[in-house]
């Protein structure tokens, strides 16, 4: 198993230009962002990748690369949407915001609830083998579909989903476009952390988030005894920060063979779990 990381790192560290000078050496491609920032991704098994994660001033953030061997032998798994093609034209619609705090750039808030649907200003394109996405703001978990998505989800008689319109400005359903939501939620105790974390209570609700000290993808894992038989689809009780989504779709094996063996979905993310 190889481990892939991904790296971003302002130009104003201290070892940014040492750093951009071995990417270039070793014809490591790196993407600029925003003029204040650059990233790049280091895989294990590359001589140089200790050596530069050492110059790192940034957390890098891990991802274990699986096998196509790995991927199968496993009963559950994370589900993401990976391509960001819902654009929410007003998330004060769309969610409730609780537990407010003063930030560097201005009032934020610890949580969001949705209490709406999207209000989209633009829709999906959706082609052979692209039947998934998730919102412009990065949310890979918000998962939304088309409706041949929608058809075979329902004819295999997949559990544990609904559907959620998504809607326009006059609040008329969009065609051809749908939300999935999980009306199931795995509790805390159903899942192992791997690796160190802080648990961060909110000091308004006492709700608890955790972080990961080495954030990554597979910070999780799920105890499978402890998923009620007979539903395929879950979300999760427990919100995770920093190389975390928040909180995780969790999915049966029976969805991973329809979107990744079937539907042959290329902008789809499973991880294995359990
Ligand atoms: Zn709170």
């Amino acid at each position: 198993m190889k481990t892939k990381y991904r790296c971003l790192e302002p130009y104003k560290s201290a070892n940014s230009s040492k750093i951009i000078k071995i990417l270039e050496e070793e014809k490591i491609k790196y993407t600029d962002i925003m003029g204040n920032a650059f990233v790049f991704y280091l895989y294990s098994d590359h001589e140089r990748t200790k050596e530069i994660l050492g110059y790192l001033q940034e957390k890098y953030y891990m991802e274990a690369l699986f096998s196509k061997e790995e991927m199968e032998a496993t009963n559950w798994y994370t589900f993401e949407a990976t391509r960001h093609d819902i654009e929410s034209s007003d998330d004060h619609f769309t969610y409730q915001y609780s537990c407010p705090y003063e930030s560097e750039i201005g009032i934020r808030y610890r949580h969001e609830k949705q209490v709406n649907p999207y209000l989209s200003k633009r829709t999906p394109k959706w082609k052979n083998n692209y039947n998934f996405c998730s919102v412009n703001t990065g949310d890979y978990n918000k998962i939304f579909c088309s409706d041949i998505a929608k058809m075979m989800i329902e004819n295999r008689g997949i559990t544990g989903v609904e559907f959620m319109p998504v809607v326009n400005r006059k609040n008329i359903p969009t065609e051809n476009v749908s939300q999935l939501r999980f009306p199931n939620i795995l509790p805390r105790e159903a899942f192992v952390f791997i690796g160190e974390y802080t648990e961060i209570v909110c000091p308004t609700c006492g709700k608890i988030n955790y972080e990961f000290v080495q954030p990554g993808y597979d910070n999780i894992r799920v105890k499978t005894e402890l998923i009620p038989n007979g539903i395929d689809m879950f979300s999760a009780e427990m919100s995770t920060s920093r190389g975390w989504i928040v909180p995780p779709v969790i999915v049966s094996k029976k969805v991973y063979n329809l979107v990744v063996n079937e539907m042959k979905e290329k902008h789809v993310r499973f991880r294995p779990i359990g």
